[in-house]
C-alpha cells in the first residue's frame, strides 16, 4: 500500500491519520498494528512506515526508513479543455501517471464545461500518484479561460499545441530543446478560428500533429504527453 500524506517524513517520525485514512487502511485494507506501508508527501521521497496504532476514527504510523529519494517530474504542464466528467477524470489520472507536473483545465471557445470539481480532480491526481509509484502529486488548478492563461503566460515555457487541423504524420519533436513546456489539448469541438489565429501568432507555441486521425481529446492528451516524454522527458 502506498499513501500520500501531508506530514514531513523522516526516521522515527510519528504521523497521525485522518478519519478517512484510518477508514481506508484499517476498514478497507484491513491493516493491523505492525503492518508495513509506503508513504510519500511530494517532498521527502518514499518511506517505509508501520502501523503503530489502529482505531476506527484515527491511528498513528511510524516512519522507519527511506526507500526512494524524492524525484521531481520533468517540467511539463498539461493545459486541456474539460470534456465529459469520466473523460476529464481519465485525462487527469493519465496525466498524473505519465508525469505531468501541473494540470491546468482551461475554458476555450468550444469547451462544453463551464465548471469543474477541482477537489475531485485533485483527488484523482493523488490516487494516480499513489498507484503508479511516483513521489510527486501534480497540482490541479482551477478552471481558467484559455485567453487569460495565455495573456499571463511566461514566454520561457513553450507550448506544444495539439492542432487537429494539421492531420499529417505524427511529429517527432527532433531538434526541440528540453526545458519548461506545456501540452495544450482542445475540447471535442476543437479550437475556434480566433483561438487558432491567436495561438499561431505566439512565438512560444509549437503546433504539432498527432497523426492522420482525429483523436478524442482524452486520447490526444495521452498521445501528446507521451510524444513529449519520449523526445524531451527524462
Ligand atoms: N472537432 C475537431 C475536428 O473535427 O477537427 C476535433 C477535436 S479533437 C476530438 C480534440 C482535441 O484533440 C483537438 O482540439 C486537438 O487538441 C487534439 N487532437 C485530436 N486529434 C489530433 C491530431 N491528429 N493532431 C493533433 N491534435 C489532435
Amino acid at each position: 500500500i502506498r499513501l500520500c500524506v501531508d506530514h514531513p517524513l523522516g526516521q522515527g517520525q510519528s504521523l497521525p491519520l485522518t478519519e478517512a485514512q484510518a477508514h481506508y487502511l484499517f476498514g478497507v485494507m484491513r491493516l493491523a498494528v505492525g503492518a508495513p506501508l509506503l508513504l510519500f508527501n511530494g517532498r521527502d521521497g518514499e518511506w517505509l512506515a508501520r502501523v503503530a496504532e489502529a482505531g476506527k476514527r484515527g491511528g498513528t504510523l511510524t516512519c522507519e526508513a527511506q526507500t526512494a529519494p524524492q524525484r521531481m517530474p520533468p517540467d511539463l504542464w498539461l493545459l486541456f479543455a474539460p470534456i465529459k466528467k469520466a473523460r476529464t477524470d481519465f485525462i487527469v489520472e493519465k496525466a498524473a501517471e505519465l508525469g505531468a507536473a501541473r494540470i491546468l483545465p482551461v475554458q476555450t471557445d468550444f469547451t462544453n464545461a463551464d465548471r469543474i470539481r477541482q477537489d475531485r480532480l485533485q483527488a484523482h491526481a493523488l490516487e494516480a500518484a499513489e498507484q503508479c509509484g511516483g513521489t510527486f502529486v501534480p497540482e490541479v488548478a482551477e478552471l481558467a479561460p484559455l485567453a487569460r492563461v495565455l495573456a499571463g503566460w511566461d514566454a520561457g515555457r513553450r507550448i506544444l499545441w495539439a492542432d487537429e487541423s494539421l492531420l499529417g504524420a505524427a511529429e517527432t519533436l527532433a531538434g526541440e530543446a528540453p526545458g519548461p513546456w506545456a501540452v495544450l489539448i482542445g475540447p471535442e469541438g476543437g479550437f475556434s478560428e480566433a483561438e487558432r489565429a491567436r495561438l499561431r501568432a505566439l512565438p512560444f507555441v509549437r503546433p504539432v500533429s498527432l497523426g492522420p486521425r482525429i483523436l478524442r481529446a482524452d486520447t490526444a492528451a495521452v498521445a501528446a504527453i507521451t510524444l513529449w516524454q519520449a523526445a524531451l522527458g527524462d
